[in-house]
């Protein structure tokens, strides 16, 4: 279950460097993770750290 932004993103940037993995780059018009390298934190984090700092609650597990 990769995390997932969705289209409300404010492109604040702040999940960015918070991402173990680098998952998260700027898409066409917002942020996106890239599924493939997404592991919901697991091994660094309790809970996807992305989710915990998005300000608008914007990014999802899917
Ligand atoms: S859940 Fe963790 S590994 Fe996945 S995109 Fe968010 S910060 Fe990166
Ligand atoms: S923290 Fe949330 S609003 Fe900010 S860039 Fe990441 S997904 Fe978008």
């Amino acid at each position: 279950m990769p995390a997932v932004i969705e289209v409300s993103c404010i492109n604040c940037d702040m999940c960015v460097p918070e991402c173990p993995n680098d998952a998260i780059s700027m898409g066409t018009k917002h942020f996106q993770v890239d599924p493939q390298l997404c592991t919901e934190c697991i091994g660094y984090y309790d809970k996807p750290t992305c989710i915990a700092v998005c300000p608008i609650d914007c990014i999802g597990l899917v």
